[in-house]
């Protein structure tokens, strides 16, 4: 039995739970909400490294409310992570708000998104893209062995 450890979209404590029970009927160890909300949470430093620190890749989309670019890739974002959670989880950056984390991950341009998994970046990629793009970026990535 494998098990796997990912945030709770609730109160962002790190759970660990078999692998096979990673589906959307999960719930928190602590809050006993569901452990996957199917929406993007927001990064904050009190949060980010445990939200980041999880087995189930983390697409965290770095943007800002000035952005342009940013603000119609909003709802991309936010469809796709109704549909893909809990396969891949969805963490939203406010480089503005979080200026250290967008400093700490040297972040010139926005959008920018960033996949992680057990805190480590996986692969990045600058600038907004359509939502059939957006899901095969994602897919192939979390498909990649460890
Ligand atoms: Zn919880």
């Amino acid at each position: 039995m494998s098990l796997v450890t990912t945030y709770c979209s609730h109160c962002f404590t790190r759970n660990r739970l078999p692998a096979e029970k990673t589906d959307s009927n999960a719930k928190c160890g602590r809050c006993h909400q569901l452990l996957f909300s199917h929406s993007p949470v927001a990064g904050r430093q009190t949060n980010f490294d445990a939200l980041i620190q999880s087995d189930i890749p983390v697409v965290v989309d770095f943007w800002a409310s000035w952005c342009g670019p940013c603000l119609q890739f909003a709802p991309v974002f936010q469809e796709i992570a109704l549909e893909l959670e809990p396969r891949i989880r969805f963490v939203k950056l406010d480089t503005e708000q979080e200026a250290a984390i967008a400093s700490r991950y040297a972040i010139r341009s926005i959008p920018t998104l960033m996949i992680f998994r057990g805190g480590q970046i996986l692969a990045q990629r600058s600038g907004s893209l359509p939502k059939s793009l957006f899901k095969e970026w994602l897919l192939s990535t979390a498909a990649a062995p460890k």
